[in-house]
């Protein structure tokens, strides 16, 4: 490999600018670094960098795994959306700067209140997600409701004489074993129920009717692979 003929420049400008820590090139290996190199710029495309979670596209490639695990038999998954309330009055009267504070304040205490298997990102300005495998139907209100209150509790220290609370809605729906569900309509049946929250006060949480899974055994041997190559698609079910 000849690295002088990669454009590498760009790379180390882009990783040094992120504060990555950039390799030595006279004490590495050109392998090494070429993937220290490689390890950054995949560490910056799924990094949301002002809060450090998983970024809106890593987070879908999370839901796209967590659909597949749960479809081949795994237990529930939960997927709550999150939505700071009244977050523009945060931002009209203390500023911007202030207003990011908040936000990485929530995500400190998203992060801190949920299980090493559960996945927090921030999908857009002040929305976050959480994913929550292996999380039932009857368990999820108590995980919603902690994630809920860990935000509302707290007083968050902005700057010297200045601390704030904010409040979050949540809003949750689940991927159902032996179906596989499409990210975006998970995502879509989330955000209803968190429209819901926001509709019936704020600072509470929704979650969507649980699904039946009246799956014969027929389709489970399909959606194991064991007569045809393809997932087997079967649409969410309603309990009559
Ligand atoms: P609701 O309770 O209905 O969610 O009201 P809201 O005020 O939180 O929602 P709205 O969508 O009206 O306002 C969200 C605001 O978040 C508007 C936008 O300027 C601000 N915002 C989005 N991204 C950022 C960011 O990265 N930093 C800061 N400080 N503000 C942001
Ligand atoms: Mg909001
Ligand atoms: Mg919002």
């Amino acid at each position: 490999m000849n690295l002088d003929r990669l454009r590498l420049d760009a790379v180390l400008a882009l990783l040094e600018r992120a504060g990555q820590p950039l390799p030595d090139r006279a004490s590495t290996t050109e392998e090494d670094f070429v993937q220290i190199l490689l390890d950054g710029l995949c560490e910056l495309s799924t990094t949301d960098p002002m809060t450090g979670l998983l970024n809106r596209r890593a987070f879908l490639w999370v839901l796209e795994q967590e659909l597949d695990r749960v479809a081949r038999g795994g237990e529930h998954a939960l997927l709550l959306a999150v939505d700071i309330d009244h977050f523009k009055c945060v931002n009209d009267t203390y500023g911007h700067l202030v207003g990011d504070q908040v936000i990485r304040a929530v995500a400190e205490a998203l992060k801190g209140c949920v299980r090493p298997m559960d996945t927090v990102a921030r999908i857009g300005g002040e929305e976050f997600c959480i994913a929550c495998p292996s999380c039932s139907p009857s368990f999820a209100p108590v995980v919603a409701e902690r994630v809920r209150t860990a935000v509302a509790a707290r007083q968050f220290a902005i700057e010297a004489g200045l601390e704030l609370s904010v409040t979050v809605s949540c809003g949750g729906a689940f991927a159902t074993p032996w179906i596989r569900g499409a990210v975006n309509d998970w995502l879509e049946r989330a955000d209803q129920q968190l429209y819901r929250a926001k509709r019936e006060g704020r600072n509470c949480v929704r979650l969507e009717e649980m699904l039946s899974t009246d799956v014969s055994a027929e389709e489970k041997g399909l959606l194991l692979g064991l007569g045809q190559t393809a997932p087997l698609m079967i649409e969410n079910r309603k309990n009559a």
